[in-house]
């Protein structure tokens, strides 16, 4: 576990359980999105008791201190990611589900005339569509 998220645990008064520290090095290790499914999945290698609704928690202790970031994918995929200092986008593919990220000077001013137009504020911009790897080995 980082210094960075151990400290700010500590500091709220959270127990640094083994099974609040795995799920944050197993994100950590992975270093990319993950379900709650695949996390648990790999805490269970050390802990096989743990289960999912302990993982969610967790997740959801660790989003609520900002350690960890939460992203709707999708309506029924959440995942799960180190925050990390800059902030950053998504790029998501429909047809294999693979995930790119793009950063704020990748938008341009997309987020100052989207509040404009629209007074609609975000600071995380998904965006569905078909990645490279698809449309070149599709038939369309
Ligand atoms: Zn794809
Ligand atoms: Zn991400």
């Amino acid at each position: 576990m980082s210094h960075h998220a151990t400290r700010t645990l500590r500091e709220l008064g959270y127990r640094l359980t083994p099974q609040r520290t795995l799920v944050w090095d197993v994100l950590r290790a992975h270093g990319s999105h993950m379900s709650a499914e695949e996390v648990c999945e790999r805490v269970n290698r050390h802990f096989p008791n743990v289960n999912i609704s302990t993982v969610y928690r967790t997740l959801d202790l660790l989003v609520a201190l900002n350690l960890v970031r939460e992203t709707l994918l999708g309506p029924e995929h959440r995942t799960f990611e180190i925050e990390e200092e800059d902030s950053h986008h998504h790029l998501v593919c429909r047809e294999c589900g693979s995930v790119e990220h793009i950063h704020d000077p990748d938008l341009g001013d997309l987020p100052a005339s989207l509040e404009r137009s629209t007074g609609f504020v975000t600071h995380e911009v998904n965006v569905f569509g078909s990645c490279r790897a698809c449309r070149e080995s599709g038939t369309d």
